[in-house]
């Protein structure tokens, strides 16, 4: 082949590809066989190895470029991102008209309604006709570059059809859809993996993960819906625009409406409620703009949000089922928490068997009894809970739930400890609290071990394999035992053995984490570890040392001292030591670490298994600053249970929200 001929043959293969995409992930209506594309795909990769430099930026098989990133560069957009006024209900809705019509003095506006897709906004430019770079929202004004994992994303064109202007900057919602959301955790979980808790966290998480291969793998879909800069002038509505954008080879939603009145917009919310459940996207309402483009120019902006355009959110997602049950759960500290089982409900989309019940104090206020029909709330990211029952639905078989008198674990007495809401199981030899006490063991904030959960503990001590978390460093030598059990695979196991490895050379401070002594969190084993210098030290501390030191009030020091003062505690400690794991401060290793360098934190609602405290401690000790109050600033909102209205602000102001699990992630 000569040149010329090579470089066409190239070319056409390319078209090929990027047509059969567009067919495939626009519009959903492939023309060739998987085979046939693959075949495609790998006529070019091979033509490519022969020729790599005919390689060109928007080939296919650029879309995974590999290399982790260190870190994402920050870059401006071309025009303000702005975020959206909320409202919640239809009187607050008709009231955004109304002021509407009286800003533009038209009586009669058209309104375009779309889908507000709960995901991640981002902007995306395109020269020529070729996309160059996408941003991430961020603050409005810069975004996170993430321009190779959005080439990841197939409905993202690399190359636009029809006739584009010379530059185009884009809006557009990048989502993991929901069909995919229960496979997806669920084959987390069997990895012993954190699970996500919505599939906007999901989609968030991979889109800004730091290797472009893992977000190719999470299969992120995107929807495009409005324009950015661009050197087009001709389009005169947003619904002309959304139409641009489909001929451009965008994917546009289809459920998007041209309205002519606010009575219209309000039916358009009302069937996307009743169908939401259906759709494979997870949707917070919808947006609603004025179409013209002209009067959406003169209103204008206020603050950070156009007076043209509006979110008008979905209701806190409720749903009423049967209480068919209340069980324990112990925590490794011994408090036992009553979990509701429930009659399984989809509740947005999501199957929910179990709700969180807070104590038994909460069960009586509430008057809860089995076979109830409660009602449960799941909103946003918040592990869903039972609200209250339905008095109706009372037939006289409800039966009053008494708190057992022996833990359900190992049969000791139950203590209730007086003025507090908490019981207790204070046994020492509970297998309940030692599972829980291993999976914090293993957890990602103190000896990060990979791919052991609270099953495979279980599974283990089950078969009296381990009995303690110093065990865990003489696995290897149960290798063959342990690979005939169920579900535990060689290569499993192997990696364990090296992630076991690995953990030995943790903080002193995350060790101490570790041993989860109560109140000793990451913040306090900091402080302990700088000032003891090691663990000989803090063994031979009085509390009278302890409380000397910041932050370290009389129950945390008589926590320690507690702990230590059990000789099992000490033995353990040893045997730790004695396997390598490290119970010392080392000067060369325990450096600061600046990965939070200027960014700003606001925290809200409580977890289960973090103290705030902590969360402070770690965004601290990496640079970062936590604050009390929202504000435009704030780059992450991370929210637990039961969160405040700084979870609303954040919403209406599209900074971004992230759970526990996922702000540990950002911090590996
Ligand atoms: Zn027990």
């Amino acid at each position: 082949m000569d040149s010329n001929n090579k470089e066409q043959k190239i070319k056409f293969i390319r078209e090929q590809i990027h047509k059969h995409n567009y067919l495939y992930y626009v519009l959903n209506s492939p023309q060739i066989s998987d085979v046939d594309y693959d075949r495609l795909f790998n006529s070019l990769i091979s033509l490519e190895e022969e020729f790599p430099e005919l390689i060109t930026a928007d080939s296919p098989s650029q879309r995974i470029v590999s290399a982790i990133s260190g870190e994402f560069k920050q870059f401006e957009h071309m025009s303000p991102m702005y975020s959206l006024a909320n409202c919640f209900n239809e009187e607050e809705f008709l009231n955004w008209y109304k002021r509407i019509q009286e800003l533009s003095g038209f009586d009669k506006v058209d309104l375009v309604s779309e889908v507000k897709f709960d995901g991640l906004a981002v902007s995306m430019v395109y020269e020529n006709g070729f996309f160059v770079r996408g941003a991430t929202r961020g603050d409005g004004i810069k975004g996170e570059d993430v321009t190779n994992n959005l080439r990841t994303i197939k409905s993202i064109p690399m190359v636009l059809r029809g006739d584009p202007p010379e530059i185009l900057e884009v809006r557009g919602e990048v989502i993991f859809p929901k069909s995919k959301f229960q496979e997806f955790n669920e084959s987390r979980a069997k990895e012993g993996l954190d699970i996500y808790s919505n599939p906007r966290n999901l989609a968030a998480g991979s889109l800004r993960h730091l290797d472009s291969k893992v977000t190719a793998q999470r299969k992120l879909d995107i929807y495009v819906y409005g324009l950015g800069y661009s050197t087009i002038n001709s389009l005169k509505t947003q619904w002309e625009v959304l139409s641009y954008l489909k001929t451009l080879g965008f994917k546009v939603s289809e459920l998007s409406s041209l309205l002519q009145n606010p009575q219209h917009v309000i039916n358009f919310y009302s069937d996307l409620v009743k169908n939401i459940s259906t759709e494979d996207f997870s949707a917070d309402g919808i947006v609603v703009k004025i179409n013209k483009l002209d009067v959406q120019k003169r209103l204008g902006v206020v603050g950070k949000d156009p007076r043209w355009a509006i979110a008008y959110k979905f209701p806190t997602i409720k749903s009423v089922t049967r209480l068919k049950n209340i069980e324990l759960s112990i925590g490794r500290t011994g408090r036992i928490s009553p979990v509701a089982i429930l009659e399984p409900v989809n509740i947005g989309g999501a199957t929910v068997k179990q709700a969180s019940l807070h104590n038994f104090d909460y069960i009586v206020n509430n008057d809860l009894k089995i076979n109830d029909l409660v009602v449960v709330e799941r909103a946003g990211d918040v592990i869903p809970k039972v609200v209250s029952f339905v008095p109706e639905g009372r037939k006289g078989l409800e039966v009053e739930w008494k708190f057992p008198a022996e833990c359900p674990s190992c049969g000791s007495e139950i203590v209730r400890i007086a003025g507090e809401s908490a019981h207790l199981c204070i046994s020492s030899s509970c297998s309940a609290q030692l599972k829980r006490l291993i999976e914090h063991f293993v957890s990602k904030s103190a000896m990060n071990i990979e791919g052991i959960g609270l099953k495979q503990i279980s599974i283990l001590i089950d078969n009296k394999i381990i009995s303690s978390s110093a065990d865990l460093y003489c696995l290897k030598h149960k290798k063959s035992q342990i690979i005939n059990l169920d579900g535990f695979g060689e290569k499993r196991f192997d990696n364990w053995i090296e992630s076991i490895e690995k953990s030995k050379s943790v903080s002193f401070s995350r060790a101490l984490v570790a041993l989860g002594i109560p109140h000793v969190g990451l913040e306090t084993a900091e402080i302990i570890s700088k000032n003891f210098r090691n663990i000989t030290h803090l063994i031979n501390a009085s509390e009278f040392d302890l409380v000397g030191l910041y932050s370290i009030g009389p129950k945390i020091a008589h926590s320690i001292k507690n702990y230590f003062s059990n000789q099992l505690n000490q033995d353990l400690v040893e045997k730790l030591i004695s396997f390598g794991v490290r119970f010392e401060f080392d000067e060369n290793k325990d450096e600061e670490n600046h990965k939070f360098d200027g960014i700003k934190f606001v925290i809200t609602g409580s977890f289960t298994n973090y103290k705030r405290t902590d969360l402070v401690a770690i965004i601290k000790n990496l640079g970062g600053t936590v604050s009390n109050n929202m504000s435009t600033k704030t780059n992450y909102l991370i929210v637990g249970d039961k969160p405040g209205s700084k979870l609303d602000f954040a919403q209406s102001n599209q900074i971004e929200t992230i759970n526990v699990e996922e702000f540990i992630e950002l911090t590996l």
